[in-house]
C-alpha cells in the first residue's frame, strides 16, 4: 500500500447556520480550509465551496471522498426524492436545497458522505478526539441552536428522519417567565439555553456574561436536565459537550463544566449505577478535543467512512 492509499485526500464541508467551513486533508494535522458566509445566496455560496474544492486539486492529488455535516433538518434517505437537501429549515433563502446535488454536478464520480453537523462531529471525536475507543457516545453543541449527534453501538444514529435532541421538551422552573426563542415550542432546550436564547435573557452575548450572573444557574440546570434525559435514554459511555456557549464567558469553560455536572448528578441522583458516572463524572462530561474544529474535522471522518465503505463493497 503507498502512503496516498494509507492517507488518501478528502474533502469536507461543514455548512453551519453563520459559516461554511471548507478542508481539504487527511486528517486534523494537514487541514488546508476556506470559509464562506451562509448569509449569502445558496447557490453562490455551493459554486465558490465547490469551485474552492475543485481547486485544491493539483500538486495533492485528487478529492477520494466529501463528507458534508450539515445544519437541518436533512433528508438523509438515499431512496428519497430529496436525499442530500437541506429541507424545512426557517434559515433564509435555504430551505428544499439541494446541497448534495450541488457537490455531485462536478465531483459526480467521488463519494459523497452526507450527514447532521453534529453526528459528523461525533464521528470525528471517536476518530481523533475524546471518543476514541468508545462505542455509544452523544456529541452536543450549544451555540446559534442546540443539536445533538449519537453513536449507538458504533453507529451513527439516523432513524426517522435525525435525531433533534436540542428541540427535548424540557419543564420550566416555576419563576422563569422567559419566553422560548424557539418558534415551535414553549419550552425547549434551544429555546431556553442556546445562544440567542442567552442572549435575550440577558441582553448580553454568551462571551460578556458575568461570572455571578444568574443566567448561568439557569443555563446549566436546564443543561443538565437535558443530559440527563440523553444518558437515561441513550445509555452512552462519554457526553461531549461543544459549541460557543460552554465557553461560558466570564465564568470560563471550567467552572461551567463543574455546576453542570454538579446539577446532572443531583437531578440523576445516584441512580445511574456505573462508577463512569459516579467517580469519572470528570471524564464523562468533557469538551471536545478537537475543539471549534470538531465539525470540520468530523467532515473529513465522514469523508474517510464513506471511502472505507466504498472501499468493501458496502456503503449504507
Ligand atoms: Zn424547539
Amino acid at each position: 500500500m503507498t502512503l496516498d492509499e494509507a492517507r488518501p485526500l478528502v474533502g469536507a464541508i461543514e455548512a453551519g447556520g453563520t459559516k461554511f467551513v471548507c478542508a481539504v486533508g487527511t486528517g486534523p494535522g494537514d487541514l488546508v480550509r476556506a470559509e464562506f458566509p451562509t448569509s449569502r445566496d445558496p447557490s453562490v455560496v455551493l459554486t465558490s465551496v465547490v469551485n474552492w474544492l475543485e481547486g485544491q486539486q493539483g500538486e495533492r492529488g485528487v478529492l477520494r471522498a466529501i463528507g458534508i455535516g450539515s445544519f437541518g433538518p436533512l433528508d438523509l434517505h438515499p431512496r428519497s426524492p430529496s436525499f442530500g437537501f437541506i429541507t424545512s429549515t426557517p434559515k433564509p433563502g435555504w430551505r428544499n436545497t439541494d446541497i448534495v446535488g450541488a457537490v455531485q454536478s462536478t465531483f459526480a464520480d467521488v463519494p459523497v458522505a452526507f450527514d447532521t453537523d453534529v453526528n459528523a462531529a461525533a464521528l470525528g471525536e471517536r476518530r481523533w478526539g475524546n471518543g476514541v475507543g468508545l462505542s455509544d457516545l452523544v456529541y452536543v453543541t450549544i451555540g446559534t441552536g442546540i443539536g445533538a449527534g449519537a453513536l449507538v453501538g458504533g453507529r451513527l444514529v439516523h432513524g426517522l428522519v435525525h435525531p433533534e435532541m436540542g428541540h427535548m421538551l424540557l419543564p420550566r422552573l416555576p419563576d422563569d417567565t422567559f419566553p422560548s426563542v424557539c418558534p415551535f415550542h414553549g419550552a425547549c432546550w434551544e429555546g431556553l439555553c442556546s445562544g440567542p436564547a442567552l442572549l435575550a435573557r440577558t441582553g448580553l452575548p454568551p462571551e460578556q456574561i458575568a461570572a455571578d450572573h444568574p443566567a448561568w444557574a439557569l443555563e446549566t440546570h436546564y443543561t443538565a436536565l437535558a443530559l440527563a434525559n440523553l444518558a437515561l435514554v441513550l445509555s452512552p459511555q462519554r457526553i461531549i459537550l461543544g459549541g460557543s456557549v460552554r465557553k461560558a464567558g466570564l465564568l470560563g469553560s471550567e467552572r461551567f463544566f463543574q455546576m453542570l455536572r454538579n446539577r446532572f448528578q443531583s437531578e440523576l441522583g445516584g441512580y445511574l449505577a456505573s462508577p463512569v458516572v459516579a467517580e469519572g463524572i470528570d471524564s464523562f462530561i468533557v469538551a471536545p478535543m478537537l475543539g471549534d474544529d470538531a465539525g470540520v474535522c468530523g467532515a473529513i471522518a465522514l469523508a474517510l467512512s464513506a471511502l472505507a465503505s466504498g472501499e468493501q463493497g458496502g456503503g449504507s
